[in-house]
């Protein structure tokens, strides 16, 4: 389903980073699959660290780009080396700034929660810090301006700019590395627009994610893990988003963009090895213990073939260590 009609997405891209979804507009640059490769290629080639290094056999290079993939209507995408993403200067935790703040908006039920709080579980795996829930926000203190009921599919949506400026941006702790907001409600950026996944404000540090298109997680166990991956997907990306990580150009990684669910739905739940050298990097957490957070939490929520694949990923590190 392609959602946009409309104009937005300029003012959008400046003020925010929209959230990976199928809402884009396509741009201007022409996307060239050739140009796009040999970036890909490039970018694989760049040296890492021993053990990151030691994981290149465990992801599949990026690739192959399918019709309506984001990189194809985002063709000026260029990717991000280790080096570039050192010299942004990326939002880090530190002394006075090192939680992770989650904000509920509106009610979720019994299985929505427990979703949310799984998905918090592995954040704090992932990002090694802690991740806190902040009161839950009513539905009813958000005004009728910044709601809508849907022209066509008639259920009721809250607008994403209002949530970011009016809601997160006014309320967001001092000590927040990142202010998260979740929603069980669909939410829409403005006029124009049928929806969007989510949207984020890299510079101030916040961000909102539905949870509404993830599939119903009361529904039977496949679809409770089906919703859990896709919002430990959103969770991960956007909140690498948040710490500078740019999109993935380098592997199937789940900091590739995304237009639809289908494409995200594609990757799995980890970082490729040059994300994870920059998300290392980002929180100062050595590799091996960063992958064994993931294996760990992985096989807590009954995420098998995660925690199989980190598994996978300790060992091959382990063989490079003894190598050495
Ligand atoms: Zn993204
Ligand atoms: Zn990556």
């Amino acid at each position: 389903m392609k959602a946009f009609y409309s104009f937005l997405t300029v003012a959008l891209t400046i003020l925010f980073l929209p959230s990976c979804s199928d809402t884009q507009k396509p741009q201007e640059a022409a996307f060239s699959k050739e140009k796009t490769l040999k970036i890909s290629d490039s970018l694989r080639k760049e040296k890492l660290s021993t053990e990151t290094e030691a994981l290149r056999p465990n992801f599949k290079p990026f690739g192959p780009i399918l019709k309506g993939d984001w990189i194809t209507t985002h063709g000026s995408d260029k990717g991000q080396s280790f080096e570039e993403y050192k010299k942004s200067n990326p939002n880090r935790p530190n002394l006075t700034k090192n939680k992770i703040y989650i904000l509920q908006i509106g009610t979720f039920t019994e299985s929505q929660e427990k979703i949310l709080t799984d998905t918090m579980k592995y954040m704090e795996a992932c990002f090694g810090v802690s991740v806190k829930k902040l009161s839950t926000f009513p539905l009813n203190k958000i005004p009728l301006t910044a709601r809508r009921r849907h022209r066509e599919w008639l259920h009721e949506q809250l607008n994403a700019k209002y949530i970011i400026n009016d809601i997160l941006y006014p309320n967001r702790p001092d000590d927040a590395l990142a202010l998260i907001a979740f929603t069980s409600k669909d939410l829409y950026p403005g006029e124009g627009w049928n929806f969007v996944f989510g949207l984020a404000s890299l510079t101030k540090r916040i961000g909102v994610w539905s949870i509404f298109r993830n599939g119903d997680p009361s529904d039977s166990q496949a679809h409770y893990m089906t919703c859990l991956r896709r919002t430990i997907s959103t969770a991960i990306h956007e909140t690498g988003h948040i710490l500078g990580i740019k999109h993935c150009l380098a592997y199937e990684c789940v900091m590739c963009g995304s237009n639809s669910r289908e494409e995200s739905d594609r990757r799995g739940l980890s970082y490729c090895p040059q994300c994870m050298e920059k998300l290392t990097w980002n929180t100062d957490i050595p590799v091996r213990k960063h992958l064994e957070k993931l294996f760990k939490v992985s096989r807590q929520l009954g995420l098998i073939a995660e925690s199989k694949f980190f598994a996978n990923c300790l060992a091959k590190t382990a063989d490079k260590s003894s190598e050495k």
